[in-house]
C-alpha cells in the first residue's frame, strides 16, 4: 500500500523572488526587456545591468527563477529543476560566472564522492567524483576496456576545446559570422556531428560499458542512440567532479542575482506574461503584455525557447519573412516527464536519505529499446526512473523544515499522455485526471520504496507534476524538459544564437547553447557578449574569470 497524498492547500509558495507587474511599477524608459526569468533571462539582465543597462525581465509565473525556482506546500519545499549542479567545486568559468552573477552569496554543498548510482536491471554503479577516480572506478568494473576508457576520456577533452570555437561562432557579430562561422565550424571536431551511441560503440562492443557512460542520460534528454555526442560530452565533463547542491534551494540563485539587475535600475517583474514581440519598420519596437499594455524598447531579448519565441511571440508573416519556420522545422521540442514531489517526516539523517541520485533502468542497459517500449506503450515499464535526494544535500534544510525531509523522482513522460487535460485549469483539471497522476505517482513511489525501503509508512504528502504543470510554469507548449532536443541536428543548426534575423530581437538561456543550469546561463553569457559586443564584454570578462 502506499501512502495517500495528504489533501493539498492550494496556498502559493511564500519562495518568491521579483515584484509583482503593474503598469504603474514600471519605471522605463528601459534599455532592455527580457522575456522570461529563468537562469539565462537572469544572467543575461545582471551582465548587461552591469554594463549600465537598465533591464526589466517580464516573467509569467508568480516567481522568477524560471526552471530553478522552489516552491512550498503543506510546510515543505521543493525545488524543480535543479537536483545537482556540477563545476561548483573549484575555480571554473561557471563557477566563476555564478559568483560574479550571485555576489558569492549562494553557498555550494558537495553530494558525496559517489553522486550518481545506476541500477541497471540488477547490477549496480556508481559515478565518482574526480578524473583518476571515475577512470579507476570505471577499470574495476571493465579491467579489458581501458583503451576505451582513455580514448572516451581523450574526447571529452576534444569536445570541451571544440565548444569554444563553437560559442565563438555564436557570439559574433553579423558581418564576422559571415565570413569566419563557416571556417570556425569546418575546425568542430568530427564528434558534433554524430550521435552518442556512433562514438561510443566504435571505443567498445561492450553494451554495458556504453550503459555505464551513458547512465546520466536523463540529463540531457535523450537516449545514446538518439543524443548528440557533444551533449553527452558536455554532461560527462561538467560532473566529472562530482556534484553540489546549492545551500537553501534552488531559488537562491535568483534570489541572490535580482539586486545586480535592481543596482542599475532594473527589475525583475512577475505576473509578466508577454503576448508578443512589436515590430516597426521591420525592427524591434517593444512588448504587448496580456493585459494589452505596450512596453517600448528596441532590444527584447527572450529567453522563452526558440518553439515560443517564433511560434507564439512573433505575428506569423514575420516569422515567414526570415525562414524561422522551416529552421524551426529541423529541431525537436524534448519529452515532458513527470515529477513527484515528496514530503516525509523524520530528517534525511533519520531516514538515512543518501547525498547520491539514484538512476533505475528496469529495463537494463537497452536506454534506447526501453524508452521506445515506453512511447508505444505509456502505461508499460518506465525506461528510467531518477531518485533524488534534496534535504539530504541541503546542510540548511534541518535548521529551516526541523523534523522533515523532502524526496524528488523524475520519469520521462510523452506530452500526448496528458495533452486533453491542455485547456483546463491549473488545480482543476479534474478526476479522470487527478486518478491518471495519482496511478503514475503510486507506481512511481514502489521504484522508491524498492531502492529505499526505510522511507515506506514516512511519507505524509505528495504529488505530482505532469508536462502540463511544466507548460503552465515554465511556459512550455508541449511541457518540454529541456528545451530543444539535443540531438546531432540542433547543434548543426548556426541560427540557434543569440543574433535573430530580426533587428533588435535576440535569444538567450538553454536553446542558444545547452541545456542544465550551467548550459543556459553560458545561453545568457554568450546573449550578452553578442549584444554588448567586445569592447564592452571583454572588461568584464576580465573581471570575471582573471
Ligand atoms: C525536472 C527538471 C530537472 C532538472 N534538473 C537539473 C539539474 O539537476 N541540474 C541542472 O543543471 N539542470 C537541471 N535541469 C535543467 C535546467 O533547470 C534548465 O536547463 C535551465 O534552468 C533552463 O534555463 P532557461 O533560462 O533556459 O529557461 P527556463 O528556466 O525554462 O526559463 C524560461 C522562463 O520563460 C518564462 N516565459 C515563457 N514564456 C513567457 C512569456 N510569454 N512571457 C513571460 N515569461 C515567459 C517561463 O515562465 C520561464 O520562467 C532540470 C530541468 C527540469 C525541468
Amino acid at each position: 500500500m502506499t501512502t495517500p497524498a495528504r489533501k493539498r492547500s492550494l496556498q502559493p509558495s511564500t519562495l518568491r523572488i521579483g515584484h509583482r507587474y503593474r503598469t504603474s511599477r514600471l519605471n522605463g524608459p528601459y534599455d532592455a526587456l527580457i522575456i522570461g526569468s529563468g537562469i539565462g533571462g537572469l544572467t543575461t539582465a545582471a551582465l548587461l545591468s552591469e554594463l549600465g543597462w537598465r533591464v526589466a525581465v517580464l516573467e509569467q509565473h508568480y516567481t522568477a527563477g524560471g526552471a530553478t525556482h522552489s516552491y512550498e506546500r503543506n510546510g515543505y519545499e521543493w525545488d524543480v529543476g535543479v537536483h545537482y549542479i556540477g563545476d561548483m567545486g573549484g575555480a571554473t568559468m561557471s563557477r566563476r560566472l555564478m559568483d560574479f552573477l550571485t555576489q558569492g552569496k549562494v553557498q555550494w554543498a558537495p553530494m558525496d564522492a559517489h553522486y550518481d548510482r545506476f541500477f541497471i536491471g540488477d547490477r549496480t554503479y556508481d559515478a565518482v567524483a574526480g578524473s583518476a577516480e571515475f577512470r579507476d572506478n570505471l577499470l574495476a568494473h571493465f579491467p579489458r576496456e581501458a583503451a576505451a576508457i582513455d580514448r572516451y576520456l581523450e574526447l571529452l577533452r576534444e569536445v570541451a576545446r571544440g565548444m569554444r570555437t563553437f560559442t565563438l561562432d555564436r557570439t559574433l557579430p553579423a558581418w564576422a559570422a559571415t565570413l569566419a562561422g563557416p571556417i570556425l565550424r569546418r575546425r568542430l571536431p568530427r564528434t558534433f556531428q554524430r550521435t552518442t551511441w556512433e562514438v561510443l560503440s566504435e571505443l567498445t562492443s561492450d553494451p554495458e560499458l556504453i550503459a555505464v557512460l551513458t547512465g546520466q542520460w536523463g540529463d540531457l534528454g535523450l537516449p545514446p542512440k538518439r543524443s548528440s555526442f557533444v551533449m553527452q560530452a558536455m554532461i560527462a565533463r561538467h560532473y566529472m567532479h562530482g556534484g553540489f547542491y546549492p545551500v537553501g534551494g534552488a531559488w537562491r540563485i535568483g534570489e541572490a542575482i535580482l539586486p545586480r539587475i535592481r543596482a542599475a535600475g532594473g527589475e525583475v517583474f512577475t505576473y509578466a506574461r508577454v503576448d508578443e514581440v512589436l515590430l516597426r519598420d521591420g525592427k524591434v519596437s517593444g512588448v504587448r503584455m496580456a493585459d494589452g499594455h505596450v512596453i517600448d524598447c528596441r532590444v527584447v531579448i527572450s529567453d522563452a525557447g526558440a518553439i515560443n519565441t517564433f511560434t507564439k511571440l512573433l505575428p506569423s508573416q514575420v516569422v515567414q519573412e526570415h525562414g524561422y519556420d522551416n529552421l524551426l522545422r529541423t529541431v525537436k521540442p524534448s519529452i515532458g516527464h513527470l515529477g513527484v514531489y515528496i514530503g516525509l517526516r523524520g530528517t534525511a539523517q533519520d531516514l538515512g536519505l543518501p547525498k547520491t541520485n539514484y538512476w533505475i533502468y528496469p529495463g537494463g542497459n537497452d536506454y534506447d529499446g526501453a524508452i521506445d517500449r515506453f512511447l508505444q506503450d505509456p502505461h508499460g515499464p518506465f525506461p528510467v526512473v531518477y531518485l533524488s535526494f534534496p534535504s539530504a544535500k541541503d546542510p540548511s534544510f534541518e535548521r529551516r523544515h526541523p523534523g522533515r525531509s523532502t524526496i524528488e523522482i523524475v520519469a520521462p513522460a510523452p506530452y500526448e499522455i496528458f495533452e486533453q487535460w491542455a485547456g483546463s485549469t491549473w488545480g482543476k483539471r479534474g478526476d479522470d485526471y487527478d486518478a491518471l497522476k495519482q496511478s503514475y505517482g503510486e507506481r512511481l513511489l514502489e521504484h522508491l520504496y524498492d531502492k529505499v525501503p526505510q522511507v515506506r509508512g514516512r511519507v505524509d504528502y505528495w504529488e505530482v507534476s505532469t508536462p502540463l504543470s511544466m507548460r503552465h510554469f515554465c511556459g512550455y507548449g508541449r511541457g518540454e524538459l529541456y528545451g530543444l532536443d539535443h540531438d546531432p541536428e540542433r547543434f548543426r543548426q548556426d541560427w540557434l544564437r543569440p543574433r535573430t534575423r530580426i533587428k533588435g530581437l535576440w535569444l538567450t538561456g538553454q536553446d542558444v547553447m545547452s541545456c542544465g543550469v550551467a548550459g543556459a546561463m553560458m545561453g545568457g553569457m554568450a546573449s550578452a557578449a553578442a549584444i554588448a559586443g567586445p569592447r564592452r564584454m571583454v572588461p568584464m570578462m576580465k573581471r570575471i574569470f582573471g
